[in-house]
């Protein structure tokens, strides 16, 4: 049998989360078992424990995109690359991302194909043959793929060179339904982060020079991590009739004349995993929302040499009855001491453990321990499923609160530019303050001091007075931030 380390080893093995944040986070995804590096540079292996958690936010991601009306298909990973240079403003902006196929079958293709880095092209592309009246449309297309987007800088979940994601495809009659789609996936995404994911969010306008390469308009969902920088976590976009002019994706409308249809697209990514460790994670590691917690129970059992023998199959039993609850437990059979059990779970942030020993089975009681507050109660066997049923709806809560009460914390309105230069410095989470709208200014706030719009919340107070780096009069309210 392989000798594995003592529990202490596990803590010092994860970086101090208040020291080195950066590191922390890294070591966290590798002890975690989340992902690993692969040969390819920039690419991620997920690894069972992590594509679990991202199972989770898929189905629950997946069941709203139905209810609200969508189907999903499948586009192909390849796109002839004169269909992505269609659309002007589009290939300038993928362009240094992209990755080209250059032969295939042992001969050099005749035009090369892009893997595909979003897929407006290829799908426009099908669209424009699917659609002749106003009797097509809408058209509400979801797919779950696979992108590529070749980065410099990358960092598992949060930036990869190929990503897992969800894509929404829409195309409409009416600008205003166009509008009225966008918002509304922006609104399903906001309810995933926070009531799956646990995370606050704000939804706002991106800026011109933020926005989608080839939208009219962007929006996003914007979280605050754990260590006070922001991390935009969903966008949905309105293409307006740009993409429909560049793939000649036209309708006959009800009045009989020809018209370009109005198009949105949206995504969400992998990069929620990364989410959910920056803002619950702790010191001692992972700390996992119920709702995407792979395992929402573990039942350590607790004994002499003896245990398998007098512990176990009640242990068995009550895994057993939990999983018939509906609850995502497991039991930890390995042959190792529990408090050595009892690291390695915390660290993997699974929300209840449940300790169960010859004393207990005597007494007809569990001990359960949470893991975002640490908390430890003596809980009477009979009725235990709703009672942990109760107490993983109570972790979820907390954890939403914890997260609130943080971003709260770390947001601050300034007024004017001295003040915001100096409350920008370090990591300070988001600042607000009024903007004149121009790309000069926001260049010129991102070249002093890294900050980004991070959106314009929407339905926020009227703005008011001048921008707060020039004298014109405010345009919008933003959110600002160092972000990922
Ligand atoms: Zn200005």
């Amino acid at each position: 049998m392989s000798k594995k380390p003592a529990a202490e080893s596990f803590v010092t093995e994860i970086a101090s989360r208040s020291q080195d944040f950066s590191q922390w986070y890294l070591d966290v995804v590798r002890r975690a078992e989340l992902a690993d590096y692969s040969p390819v540079k920039g690419c991620m292996v997920i690894r069972p424990y992590g594509y679990a958690i991202w199972e989770q936010i898929q189905q629950a991601l997946d069941s709203r995109i139905k209810a609200t009306g969508h189907v999903n298909a499948y586009f192909p990973l390849f796109i002839p690359a004169s269909l992505l240079a269609k659309e002007a403003e589009h290939v300038d902006g993928f362009a240094p991302q992209v990755a080209y196929v250059t032969h295939g079958g042992g001969e050099e293709l005749e035009e090369k194909l892009v893997v595909r880095p979003t897929s407006e092209a290829i799908i426009g592309t099908m669209y424009a043959k699917w659609i002749q009246s106003w009797r097509d449309l809408p058209i509400l297309i979801n797919q779950w793929a696979n992108v590529v987007r070749w980065e410099k800088v990358t960092r598992p979940f949060l930036r990869t060179t190929e990503f897992l994601w969800q894509e929404g495809h829409t195309a409409h009659e009416t600008e205003a339904e166009a509008e009225g789609e966008t918002l509304k996936i922006l609104d399903l995404y906001a309810d995933v982060c926070e009531s799956v994911l646990a995370i606050p969010v704000v939804k706002g306008r991106k800026s011109e020079s933020e926005k989608f390469a080839g939208a009219l308009r962007t929006y996003s969902i914007e979280a605050l991590m754990g260590d006070g920088r922001a991390l935009q976590a969903g966008t949905s976009h309105n293409l307006g009739q740009n993409f429909a002019k560049a793939f000649d994706i036209t309708f006959q409308g009800r009045d009989k004349t020809v018209e370009h249809v109005w198009g949105t697209s949206w995504g969400m990514t992998t990069r929620l995993v990364g989410a959910a460790i920056m803002v619950h994670g702790d010191e001692s590691g992972l700390v996992l929302p119920p709702r995407i917690a792979p395992y929402q129970a573990v039942i350590v059992p607790i004994g002499r040499d003896d245990w398998r023998e007098t512990v176990l199959p009640k242990a068995q039993e009550l895994r057993q009855q939990l999983a018939d609850a509906g609850i995502r437990v497991t039991l930890d059979e390995r042959d190792e001491r529990p408090g050595w059990k009892f690291s390695e779970w915390e660290m993997r942030g699974v929300p209840l453990r449940v300790e169960i020993g010859p004393k207990d089975i005597e007494k007809a009681t569990v001990r359960v321990a949470r893991r975002d507050t640490r908390e430890k109660q003596d809980l009477a066997m009979d009725g235990i499923a709703e009672r942990l049923r109760h107490m993983l709806d109570e972790v979820q809560q907390n954890l939403f609160e914890r997260a609130r009460q943080y971003r709260e914390a770390h947001t601050q309105r300034v007024t004017d530019y001295d003040a915001f230069k100096s409350a920008m410095e370090g990591r300070p989470g988001f600042v607000i303050a009024a903007w004149c709208g121009s790309a000069e200014c926001e260049a010129q706030i991102k070249a002093d001091t890294q900050a980004t719009i991070r959106n314009m919340p929407l339905g926020g107070p009227a703005p008011g007075g001048t921008c707060v780096r020039c004298d014109n009069p405010a345009a919008a309210e933003a959110w600002f931030a160092k972000a990922y």
